[in-house]
């Protein structure tokens, strides 16, 4: 079986953006920047046989806030810069469905925004994954919920960089590890890999 580190994408791969409407991922390609220490938790991962899988929701396009080829070009970008520091996502899973959108064919309660566990069903069907021995990394309560109906192991990335309601909110997510910093991560996912 092979093994998978999950990882959610805004505010965990890249930083939140704090716009003049509050804090937001980024909505332009301009504003992508990693957060600290994320690329030594993917090499990590890379050298030790571990997939790296995003699983990301992305309802932007679905509600009118940006084009695709926006949401394409941030996702690349985010890609490009993780690549120039020799860390590989392997497969990324985007949800780019919301039910409240407002183009027609994103409008849709689906099985894969989460905290439902569509994303990482899929990964694991295409990569025959055990959820029991895969590791997500998030930093909201819906994160952790997702990585808990599945039965991964769940780290929760404590920031202030997001409105105080989810700042709230990821705080008091019931995950197996909570971190400040994402140079907390190594060492945990270095023993729970090794042990499993
Ligand atoms: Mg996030
Ligand atoms: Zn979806």
């Amino acid at each position: 079986m092979n093994k998978a580190l999950f990882l959610d994408r805004d505010g965990v791969m890249n930083r939140m953006v704090k716009y003049p409407s509050g804090w937001d991922s980024p909505q332009q390609p301009q504003d992508v920047r990693l957060v600290a220490d994320i690329e030594k938790v993917i090499s990590w991962a890379n050298a030790n046989s571990v997939l790296v899988i995003e699983v990301s929701n992305q309802p932007g396009v679905a509600k009118g806030k940006m084009s695709q080829e926006t949401s394409d070009a941030i996702e690349e970008k985010i890609h490009s810069f993780l690549e120039e520091k020799a860390a590989i996502i392997d497969k990324t899973y985007i949800c780019f469905h919301h039910p409240e959108a407002i183009v027609p064919e994103l409008k849709k309660v689906c099985d894969c925004r989460k905290p439902k566990p569509g994303l990482l069903l899929q990964a694991a069907a295409e990569f025959k994954l055990d959820l029991e021995n895969c590791v997500l990394l998030g930093d909201k309560g819906t994160d952790i919920e997702t990585g808990k109906s599945t039965d991964c192991t769940t780290i929760i990335y404590i920031h202030t960089e997001d409105t105080t309601d989810k700042v709230e909110a990821a705080t008091q997510a019931k995950a197996d590890y909570t971190i400040k910093r994402i140079s907390e991560v190594v060492p945990i996912i270095n023993n729970l890999f090794r042990s499993i």
